[in-house]
């Protein structure tokens, strides 16, 4: 679906993207990383709104340097910033995007009001938009971005400024309508533990490097060390730190929040081994003992200890 070789984009001093070699597949994909990553930058150029500074670029197969205006018609965009006018209905704002994508008109306006039920605001069509509220907004974003039947999605942020529930309901929402009508999105977030539930796919990013490209579930999931709970910090004193210290020594890598130890670095087997022994030795006693699941979150963490 879309394909990277050594893309850079640069403004001024500043490396937004910095020599990305990627694959994207088809499905939903989360384009993770935290502010200043390079997400809209990413998503920029795969509109061909911007010319690389090095490298080259494909989506679904198009140079978008090459032929921006036909990859752009087949391509519905949501963009983060707040940008629907205040004083227009949603049916007519989304009926506008879908002729501006090439819609003739009577079927533009068939399609505004499908999407809108399509995404919950049936009711609310004929409202303008600066009556809604922001979880309005943000679907009312998502039915122009969809109302074209485009073969690729792509939502900036689509999740932003929602609560945790409307989150929920709106990653749901894209990831059941990309299921349904087979178009394939790409949506940035920085919540990774939403973009673990929902995507098929992740691109994490950190300062413009590649982190991590490919299928979800083949990047999280069972068997990447252990989890270890000690029953108090203070019983006896000192030993959370003794069987923390014990560890490490042992040449493992260890993580630690209070009275829990995160440990990899050795087969499951051998890592409950250390973990018995140095607990015993400390004089600590066990609250919980689970082999962890790898997150998103670890690759963030790998790839800071790498760079370091
Ligand atoms: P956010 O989650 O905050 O939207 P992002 O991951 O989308 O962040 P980008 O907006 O792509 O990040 O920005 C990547 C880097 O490039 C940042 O350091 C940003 O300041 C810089 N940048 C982006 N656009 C420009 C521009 N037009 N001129 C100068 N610097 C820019």
């Amino acid at each position: 679906m879309v394909e990277t070789k050594g893309l850079t984009q640069r403004f001024g001093q500043t490396v937004a993207l910095d020599r990305l070699d990627l694959q994207m597949q088809p499905g939903v994909t989360g384009l993770v990383g935290a502010n200043g990553a390079g997400k809209t930058t990413l998503l920029s150029a795969m509109l061909g709104l911007r010319t690389p500074t090095a490298g080259s670029l494909t989506v679904l197969g198009i140079d978008p340097q090459q032929a921006g205006h036909r990859l752009r018609a087949m391509i519905g965009f949501a963009p983060e910033r707040n940008v629907l006018p205040d004083e227009m209905r949603a049916v007519d704002f989304v009926r506008h995007m879908a002729e501006v994508q090439g819609i003739p008109r009577s079927e533009a306006r068939t399609r505004a009001s499908d999407t809108l039920w399509l995404v919950g605001l049936g009711e609310e069509r004929l409202r303008t938009l600066g009556t809604m509220s922001t979880g309005q907004r943000q679907r009312v974003k998502l039915a122009q971005a969809i109302a074209s039947d485009p073969k690729l999605v792509l939502l900036d942020e689509p999740t932003d400024g929602l609560d945790p529930v409307q989150r929920s309901e709106m990653l749901n929402l894209i990831s059941q309508i990309s299921k349904s009508f087979s178009i394939d999105v790409v949506l940035s977030s920085h919540q990774l533990e939403e973009v673990e539930r929902v995507c098929d796919n992740v691109v994490a990013l950190d300062a413009g490097r590649l982190v991590a490209c490919g299928l979800i579930s083949e990047l999280v999931g069972a068997g990447d060390g252990i989890t270890l709970e000690l029953v108090d910090l203070a019983d006896p004193p000192g030993s959370v730190d003794a069987v923390e210290s014990a560890l490490a020594a042992a040449g493992l890598e260890v993580r630690r929040e209070a009275a829990v130890l995160a440990v990899r670095g050795a087969e499951f087997a051998e890592l409950c081994d250390h973990a018995r022994d140095s607990v015993a030795a400390a004089g600590a006693r066990i609250r919980r003992l689970e082999a962890r699941r790898r997150t998103l979150e670890d690759l963030f963490d790998g790839s800071a200890a790498d760079s370091r």
